[in-house]
């Protein structure tokens, strides 16, 4: 039996992020238990061939199901060949916790929260859509301790409007002090579709200028390292032997399985999207009629390009063996005039066939990473 990470999509969310382009919709309440029914069978379906490695439930807003649709989701996904000690994640958010829920989820063998927190500043939270205060955060985030939740993440976010680095470095300092066991520190981007989107357009929104956001950049890594964090992605830090597994499976460009609206897939080298309508996920489920609605079949240029874009992106990088040993090909003969450049640029380094990014590599992902493009 094959193993494989799941990821469960929960598309549903008490109100829109201004900031937000994820497949989620406020508003959708009433198709909950129909989805919920609907996602359990395509578990059982797709899910019982493997034996399950990780679970991340991400969305949206899994924490805002209803004790009866969390429920039966979970005692769904504890009918699979799960791992021992598999690493189970649900993404929550403050406000949405309580007693009830946090129970049922350790009944059921969750062990990671992952806390989308963005920031402890009560009016930037306002500013950005987001439904709770830090209080709430702090409230719930101390209950899950209580109940012995050992795993705790929290999402910031900085370059957003009207923050400050002051308010950045607040932020940074305030849930590292609460002793969470990892954060995860991303920049705000403004992706079509948003609300954000259309006052940037406007030039309504208030955004910290470019140098004031790389200080925020700048700081993330050795505020961290002063509580006891290490880096070991862009854009995440974590304790001790606290570094997300889950995540890992991507980056690392392994296999994992998509369920529910809008989930993809990585499996036998064919990424594999759902549908996004959640009305319509529901009807074909019930119809036994399929919910895939694109099939992209990876050539090897996609496979290197995505093993390269995504491996970089850890701090420990890539193996350049490990190159070898999926592609039956040198790096070097594939990527040599790149790498060499890029060393020498000091963006890169290769220490005893470890391929990864300097600081200042880090800080210009973007840029050393479009030279790995193949034409
Ligand atoms: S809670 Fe998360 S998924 Fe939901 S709208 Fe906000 S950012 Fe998007």
């Amino acid at each position: 039996m094959k193993d494989i990470s799941l990821y469960i999509h929960i598309p549903f969310c008490k109100q829109k992020c201004l900031y937000c382009d994820f497949p989620s919709y406020s508003g959708k309440e009433r198709l909950m238990d129909g989805y919920i029914e609907a996602l359990s069978n395509e578990i059982l379906q797709k899910g019982k061939e493997y034996r399950i490695s990780s679970i991340f439930i991400g969305g949206g807003t899994p924490s805002y199901l209803n004790e009866l649709s969390l429920q039966k989701l979970l005692y769904t996904l504890n009918k699979l060949n799960l791992r021992d000690g598999l690493e189970f994640t649900v993404e929550c958010n403050p406000g949405t916790l309580n007693e009830k829920n946090l129970n049922i989820m350790k009944k059921h063998n969750v062990n990671r929260i992952s806390m989308g927190l963005q920031s402890t500043k009560n009016s930037l939270l306002k500013d950005i859509g987001r439904i709770h205060n830090y209080e709430e955060f702090v409230e719930n985030y101390f209950l899950a301790r209580k109940l012995g939740f050992d795993n705790i993440n929290a999402d910031l976010m900085f370059g957003l409007p009207n923050q400050t680095p002051e308010d950045w470095e607040c932020s940074l300092r305030k849930v590292a002090e609460l002793g969470l066991d990892h954060i995860s520190a991303y920049s705000l981007i403004i992706e079509e579709g948003t609300w954000f989107y259309n006052l940037y357009e406007e030039d309504k929104l208030n955004l910290p200028e470019e140098d004031k956001e790389r200080i925020m950049y700048l700081k993330t890594k050795d505020i961290l390292n002063e509580y006891g964090y290490h880096q070991y992605e862009i854009s995440n830090y974590s304790k001790k032997n606290k570094e997300c597994f889950h995540n890992k499976v991507y980056w690392k460009c392994n296999e994992y399985l998509g369920l529910g609206a809008s989930a993809s897939s990585f499996i036998n080298k064919k990424r594999i999207k759902n549908i996004d309508s959640i009305e319509e996920y529901i009807k074909r489920i019930n119809n036994e009629e399929s919910v895939i609605e694109e099939v992209h079949i990876n050539n090897i240029k996609d496979d290197m390009e995505e093993f390269i874009f995504m491996g970089l992106r850890m701090i420990e990088g890539i193996k350049v063996e490990e190159f070898k040993e999926r592609f039956n090909k040198d790096i070097y003969e594939v990527y040599g005039d790149i790498i060499e450049k890029n060393i020498k640029k000091e963006l890169l380094i290769n220490n005893s066939g470890n391929l990864y990014l300097t600081s200042h590599g880090i800080e210009i992902s973007n840029y050393v990473m479009s030279d790995f493009i193949l034409s």
